[in-house]
C-alpha cells in the first residue's frame, strides 16, 4: 500500500516511512492510504460473523502489504490483543461497543499499542533510539506509555495540560518509569500539541534526534482503530433481527469525538465493507466540527475545558483527513454531528443509568445523549439559525437522508464507549448517586509514585529540556 500526503497528493511512500515520520515535516500534512480495500463478501456475510482477532489480521493485511510479511503480521496481531472489545445490548436497538478492556481501561490501547508493536518492528535493525513525542488531553498518554514500556530502542515523551486531567488520568501518566517519561506543561491540550507539531518541523532537532509522533496523526494508530468498528457492525447486523425483530435496519455508530481520530477509523472501516448506515459525531462545547457541517465554514479555536476532557479539541487535526476523504456535501450524507455542554452530559449518564441500568462514562454519556435525542426528536432541519454555527447544544442542521430510518424505527445504534466509567469516577458518582467500580488495573498505579516534570508552554524551554534529556 502507498500512502499520499492531505497537502501534497503527488507525495507517495509506504507504511515504514508514514509511520516512522507520523506526519510530512515537508508540507505539515497528514499521511492517508491511497485506497481503503473492501474486504471479501464472503468474509463479511460469515455467520457467525469472524472473530475479532480474525478481523484484525484480514484488515491490516492490505496496508503493510509487501512491508510485513503475513506470519510477522499475525504475531503483531497476537500480541497487540490479548483482550478485545466487547458488544453489550442496553435496549432492544442500543448497543454498547466496550472499548475500554485494555490495560489503560480506554480505546486507545487498540492503536497505540498496534503502533507500538509496527514501530518496534521497523526498528529493529536501528542502532539509534527512536524518541516518540505525544501531546496528550487525556488517554492517549497513558495508552500510549503502556504501549511502548520497555520496548528497546523506544523512547517515549508525554506532554499534557497540569490540571486539566482528572486525578487519575494524571497518576496514569506521570508514574512511568524507564523509557518513558511525562512533561506536565502549564497550558492547555492546544498548546501541547503545538509543542510537538513545532519539534516537528524544527530542522535542527530532526538533526539530532529521531523523532516520531504518537497522537491520532500517526496513520498506525488510526488503522487498528478500524478493526473494531468492523467487529461490532457485523455483531450487532447479526444480532438486530433476533434481538428487535428489525429486518434491514440501518446501523447507525455514534461516536465520541475530539481529535477526530476514532471516527475517521470509523469511516476507513465503512469503506472496507462495514454496514455501518450514518455515523454521529457527538461532541462537547468544543463544537468545530459541528459548526462546519451547519455553516460548511472550518474554523478552529481555542479548546475549552469540560467533564469529557479527552475530547476537548478545538483544532481536530482529523478534520485534514476527512476533507481530504470526502466533499462537504459527501460528509453531510454520512454524518450527523451533535454537541452538548457539561449539563447535558450528566443529565445522559443519569438518563443512560435509569433507563437501561447501564453505568456509562462521561464519554460515552455525550454519545447516549445524542443518540437518545435523535430518537426521541430527530434533527430540526432550521438551517436559518445556525448560520454562525450551532449555538446552542443540540444538532446541526444537516439531516442525512437515513434519519428517516430512525423516525420509522428501522434503526439501531453502536454507542462507542472510549473510557471505562471508574475514570471518572468523580462525575459518574455525582451524576448516578453510585461510585461505578474500579478494575483492579486501575487501583494499583494510584499508590505509584508521580514523576513528572513541569514544563512551560515556550517552545525554548521544551527545547531545551529535549536536547539536554533525550540520548
Ligand atoms: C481520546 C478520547 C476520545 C476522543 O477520541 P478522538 O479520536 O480524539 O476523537 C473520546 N473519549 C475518550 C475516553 C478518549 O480518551
Amino acid at each position: 500500500m502507498m500512502y499520499t500526503d492531505t497537502r501534497d497528493r503527488s507525495v507517495s511512500v509506504n507504511f515504514r516511512t508514514a509511520v516512522l515520520n507520523g506526519m510530512n515535516a515537508q508540507t505539515g500534512g497528514l499521511y492517508i492510504p491511497v485506497e481503503f480495500p473492501r474486504l471479501d463478501s464472503s468474509f463479511l456475510e460469515r455467520i457467525p460473523e469472524p472473530s475479532f482477532r480474525e478481523i484484525a489480521y484480514e484488515m491490516a493485511k492490505p496496508y503493510v502489504k509487501d512491508e510485513i510479511p503475513d506470519s510477522d503480521l499475525e504475531s503483531i496481531i497476537q500480541d497487540c490483543y490479548p483482550f478485545t472489545p466487547k458488544v453489550v445490548p442496553i435496549d432492544p436497538v442500543t448497543y454498547v461497543l466496550e472499548l475500554f478492556h485494555g490495560p489503560t481501561c480506554a480505546f486507545k490501547d487498540f492503536g497505540a499499542r498496534f503502533m507500538a508493536r509496527v514501530m518496534s518492528y521497523f526498528n529493529r535493525s536501528q542502532d539509534r533510539a527512536l524518541h516518540i513525542l505525544v501531546a496528550t488531553s487525556g488517554d492517549t498518554g497513558s495508552a500510549v506509555g503502556s504501549a511502548f514500556l520497555n520496548v528497546p530502542g523506544i523512547d517515549v515523551t508525554i506532554l499534557y495540560p497540569d490540571g486539566k486531567i482528572s486525578p487519575l488520568q494524571e497518576k496514569q501518566l506521570s508514574t512511568f518509569t524507564g523509557n518513558v517519561r511525562a512533561l506536565k506543561v502549564k497550558g492547555t491540550f492546544d498548546d501541547c500539541q503545538k509543542l510537538v507539531k513545532t519539534a516537528f518541523t524544527d530542522q535542527s532537532l530532526r538533526e539530532q534526534f529521531r523523532l516520531s509522533s504518537a497522537n491520532s496523526i500517526n496513520i498506525s494508530r488510526l488503522l487498528p482503530q478500524a478493526f473494531y468498528y468492523m467487529f461490532a457492525s457485523l455483531v450487532v447486523r447479526n444480532r438486530i433481527p433476533l434481538d428487535s425483530k428489525i429486518d434491514g435496519a440501518s446501523v447507525i455508530t455514534v461516536v465520541p469525538s475530539g481529535n477526530f481520530g476514532n471516527l475517521t477509523s470509523g469511516l476507513i472501516a465503512r469503506e472496507m465493507g462495514a454496514p455501518i448506515t450514518g455515523f454521529i459525531a457527538a461532541t462537547n462545547r468544543n463544537h468545530t466540527v459541528p459548526d462546519w457541517i451547519a455553516t460548511g465554514e472550518y474554523a478552529a479555536r481555542p479548546s475549552v475545558a469540560t467533564l469529557s476532557n479527552a475530547m476537548d479539541v478545538g483544532a481536530p487535526s482529523n478534520y485534514e483527513r476527512i476533507s481530504a476523504m470526502y466533499s462537504l456535501d459527501e460528509v453531510r450524507r454520512i454524518l450527523a454531528a451533535y454537541w452538548t455542554d457539561d449539563e447535558g452530559t450528566v443529565d445522559g449518564i443519569r438518563q443512560c443509568k435509569s433507563k437501561t441500568g447501564y453505568v456509562i462514562d462521561p464519554h460515552g454519556a455525550v454519545a447516549w445523549k445524542a443518540w437518545n435525542e435523535l430518537r426521541t426528536s430527530g434533527i430540526k432541519a432550521d438551517a436559518a439559525s445556525q448560520a454562525g454555527g450551532v449555538m446552542q447544544p443540540g444538532f446541526a442542521a444537516s439531516v442525512p437522508e437515513w434519519a428517516q430510518s430512525i423516525a420509522e424505527k428501522k434503526a439501531a445504534a453502536i454507542l462507542l464507549e472510549t473510557a471505562h466509567p471508574a475514570k471518572f469516577g468523580a462525575t459518574v458518582s455525582n451524576a448516578t448517586g453510585q461510585e461505578p467500580s474500579m478494575p483492579e488495573r486501575l487501583e494499583k498505579v494510584m499508590s505509584l509514585p508521580d514523576n513528572a516534570v513541569p514544563m512551560g508552554k515556550d517552545y525554548k524551554s521544551f527545547k531545551e529540556w529535549l536536547l539536554s534529556n533525550l540520548r
